[in-house]
Parts: C-alpha cells; structure tokens; sequence
C-alpha cells in the first residue's frame, strides 16, 4: 500500500510539473547509460528495454514539456531538436538501416508514466502494428 500510494504521489507531483526521476538522470544522480549528449538534449537507455534498442530522447530543461500536450509555440525548435536527435541516436545504433520507431506517449490514456516529455526510439527488432 505504501508503495503504491508513494508511486500516486509522485506520479501526481510530476504531473503537476515537480521534478520527476529523469532530473534525477540529468544531474547523474542516478545511474543510466547516456549514449549522447548535446547542451540541449540526452538520449539514454530504457531500463526496462521493449527491444533490443530502446533508447529515450528527452530535453535537458523540461520547461512547460513535462508532456506532449503542454507543447507551445516557442518549444517547436526543441520539438524539432528532439526528433532530429532521435534519428542521429537510431543511426548511432545502426537502426538506419533497418527502420526502427519514434514513441511519444501522452497522458492517461497514452500510458505516460514519467512526466519529462521523452522520444522512445525503438528497434533492432521487427516491430508489429497496431500498438497495445
Ligand atoms: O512513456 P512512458 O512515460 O511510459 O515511459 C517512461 C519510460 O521511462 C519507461 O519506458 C521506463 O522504463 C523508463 N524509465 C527509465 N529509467 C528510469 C525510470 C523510467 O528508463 N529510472
């Protein structure tokens, strides 16, 4: 019970714009396997791998971007950045190649769990269509 009321609290905190575990990430606070790195932006691993390449992409300072749908005009250049930046990460990988897929889960029903906006880049592997 307590786990799963700490895992409410903080799910409703980062939906509110607190800090979430990915700045935890950022400071090197917690480990993670940072593949690159721009003064802008950080793409890592996913611990919890779907593929055999499962990379996160995601902006140094979140701002108003804890989701896809909080976006404003003045945040197309890192929106731009970031999908930019998936591509050259998924090449990184050699998934240029091959094809892979660009992920942004929004919200409730997008199945959104860390409320700092992150690109999935996801391959290695061939994907099926449609998604769960
Ligand atoms: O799109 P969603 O919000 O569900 O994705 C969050 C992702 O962050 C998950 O794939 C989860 O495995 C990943 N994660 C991570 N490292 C953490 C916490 C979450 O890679 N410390």
């Amino acid at each position: 019970h307590d786990e799963a009321a700490a895992a409410r609290a903080a799910a409703k905190s980062a939906s509110e714009g607190g800090p979430t575990i990915f700045d935890k990430i950022i400071k090197r606070e917690i480990p993670a396997t940072v593949v690159f790195e721009d003064e802008l932006c950080m793409a890592f691993r996913d611990v919890n791998p779907q593929a055999p390449t499962h990379l996160l992409v995601i902006p140094k300072e979140r701002g108003n971007l804890s989701q896809l749908s909080k976006a404003q005009e003045d945040d197309k250049s890192m929106l731009g950045h970031l999908l930019y930046t998936a591509n050259r990460v998924a090449a990184q990988e050699g998934l240029d190649k091959t094809g892979y897929r660009v992920v942004i889960n929004d919200g409730v029903e997008g199945c959104q769990s860390v409320y700092h906006l992150h690109l999935h880049v996801i391959g290695g592997r061939q994907l099926t269509w449609p998604p769960g």
